[in-house]
């Protein structure tokens, strides 16, 4: 496979002044994060101030309910509530190592622009995070967590004045500071290294899942992952050091909106064409010459037009299921594992729970489902449904 693709999707289409930056992150990347002294410390920073291991537990009502054993990896409980920390540490260390002297990310919900902000007032690093004007006046909370961190939030004016537009700028100010600035991308996207490297310092993940399964079942391979997708980075993680074992089977769940054929959808394995966006060749949500379309979802995090070029190519070679899940059977999954377990979730994760009904178990299936934040910061949504 060429370097940086997979299959037909990845790739690295930037502009022509950002040629030589990126070559250079794709030539130094994997010898930096794969060197023991950035392992060292990227495990001691996972461990003493993110919170890792996260648990493995054995939801014992929601196993009974669906008639498997249902294991739950706990990412909600990470510092900062999500997956996204384990990458933002990973991607300052790599800045750092680099030279780089200040920090740039974009963000919709604001998650992946906390979890930058966090990373940059541990490592003193000046930030500035790129967020469409309209999302700043949706995720006020997060805005002020970004802000009180010590983070310039820039509003972007441009276009729909969301995620994607968001995106744009950010791109635009790497262009103007290609040598002192490193771009953090928080999912499994933009141009190759991005993707692979995400993917790397999400793996931790699986890595933890096999050792923990190990303990619970004496065995390290469970029969079904299960996880949400946006852009990809959680289910990336979950599945990294399975993806070539055959005796695992993938369930992804992207969001469905209001449903796929809708015109109100986020759901870009199945309504994606081949396209270019943020830098990748891969599905994008877009009109017929090639405009991309505002994505919906009742989950900011899932609300992306594109997806991973990994998860594109799972999809295409069908080693990975896909299905699409509808805000109403999120928000039912999200109250179904508040009532059975006392674990509110994100109503991203929830995307991954709601597939629970559709897949036919066997008592003895092991099941790994990785509940990737905690529903906090989806309280209002949640009681307006109730
Ligand atoms: C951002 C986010 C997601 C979606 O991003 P991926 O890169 O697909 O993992 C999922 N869950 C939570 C809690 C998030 O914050």
């Amino acid at each position: 496979m060429k370097e940086g693709f997979y299959g037909k999707f990845g790739g690295a289409y930037v502009p022509e002044i950002l040629y030589a930056t990126v070559t250079s992150l794709q030539q130094q990347y994997r010898e930096i994060i794969d060197s023991k002294e950035f392992q060292d410390e990227y495990s001691q920073l996972l461990r003493d101030y993110v919170g890792r291991p996260s648990p493995l537990y054995l939801a014992r009502r929601m196993s009974e309910r669906y008639g498997c054993r249902l294991y739950l990896k706990r990412e909600d409980l990470n510092h900062t509530g999500a997956h996204k920390i384990n990458n933002a540490i990973g991607q300052i260390l790599l800045a750092r190592k680099m030279g780089k002297k200040r920090i740039i990310a974009e963000t919709g919900a604001g998650q992946h622009g906390v979890a930058t902000a966090t990373v940059c007032a541990l490592m003193n690093m000046p930030c500035r995070v790129y967020m469409g004007a309209t999302d700043v006046e949706r995720q006020r909370v997060n805005v002020e967590r970004m802000r009180m961190l010590g983070a310039e939030v820039y509003p972007v004016q441009s276009g729909n004045k969301t995620l994607k537009d968001a995106t744009n700028e950010a791109i635009r100010d790497w262009c103007c500071h290609p040598a002192d600035t490193f771009y953090i991308i928080g999912s499994t996207v933009g141009p190759h290294p991005y993707p692979d490297l995400v993917a790397r310092l999400q793996s931790v993940i699986s890595k933890e899942i096999k050792t923990q399964l190990m303990e619970h079942e004496g065995r390290d391979y469970p029969d079904i992952l299960m996880a949400c997708v946006g852009g990809g980075s959680n289910a990336a993680g979950t599945i990294f050091h399975y993806i070539d074992d055959m005796r695992v089977r993938i369930y992804l769940g992207e969001a469905g909106g209001k449903g796929v054929d809708s015109g109100l959808t986020a759901a870009t394995i199945h309504c994606g064409t081949l396209g270019i966006i943020h830098g990748a060749r891969t599905l994008v949500m877009q009109t017929e010459d090639g405009q991309i379309t505002e994505p919906y979802s009742i989950s900011a995090g899932l609300d992306y037009p594109g997806i991973g070029p990994m998860h594109a190519h799972l999809a295409d070679t069908h080693r990975a299921t896909v299905m699409a899940i509808n805000d109403d059977e999120a928000l039912k999954a999200a109250f179904e594992l508040t009532r059975l377990e006392g674990i509110i979730p994100a109503l991203e994760s929830a995307h991954a729970l709601a597939m629970l009904p559709k897949i036919d178990f066997k008592p003895s299936d092991v099941v790994v489902l990785t509940v990737s934040g905690r529903g906090d910061k989806d309280l209002t949504t949640y009681l307006k449904a109730l």
